[in-house]
This record gives structure tokens, C-alpha cells and sequence, in this order.
């Protein structure tokens, strides 16, 4: 049975990890993901590396960073300042789930 814990939510969405299923959920604007640790480990360093890329163009609205999924129908469309808060949610939840597990 799905025992939610919110690392972090802010306007944009946020992340979750389930006690039951061991799975991180996250969401964001429209787009709900569901990972496995491994999963949500490499999509956040994913999501890390767009950001740095996109550094000096932080406030930018256009959907011009795109990013494949594992249905090559589907790519996921991020402007800069998307990218951006995603990669703070990411990164603020993934330091929450791992000082967790080491209070475990
Ligand atoms: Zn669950």
C-alpha cells in the first residue's frame, strides 16, 4: 500500500517518496513521474546538467530544451526557467531522501 512522504512542494509541484513501494513521485506543472531510486537519481542529474547548461538564460520562458523519454513518440519540453525550478525541487528532495536514509 502507496505511504506518501512530500520531500518538497512548492507552486510548480513536488516530490515525493513512498514508504510502501519504495518509488519517488514527481510532479510537475502537468507531468507526473514515477521512479525507482536509480530512475530518480539519473533524471535529477539529467535535469542538473540542463540547468548548467542554460545557467545565463535563467529567466527565459521559451520551451526550447527538449529531452527524450524512454516512448521516442514523446519528448519533454522545458523552457530555461522551467529547467531551473525543477532542478531546485530535484535537488532540495534528493538531499531530504538521502539525509532520511542515513537517519534510518
Ligand atoms: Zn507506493
Amino acid at each position: 500500500m502507496c505511504d506518501f512522504n512530500v520531500l518538497y512542494y512548492d507552486d510548480w509541484g513536488y516530490t515525493a517518496h513512498c514508504g510502501g513501494c519504495n518509488r519517488m513521485q514527481v510532479a510537475f506543472g502537468t507531468v507526473v513521474f514515477s521512479f525507482s531510486g536509480h530512475e530518480f537519481r539519473e533524471f535529477s542529474s539529467v535535469i542538473r546538467a540542463q540547468s548548467e547548461k542554460c545557467a545565463s538564460c535563467a529567466d527565459c520562458p521559451v520551451k526550447n530544451m527538449h529531452i527524450r523519454t524512454a516512448d521516442e513518440n514523446m519528448l519533454l519540453a522545458f523552457s530555461p526557467q522551467e529547467i531551473h525550478r525543477l532542478n531546485d525541487m530535484l535537488q532540495q528532495a534528493f538531499l531530504l531522501r538521502e539525509a532520511k536514509q542515513i537517519l534510518q
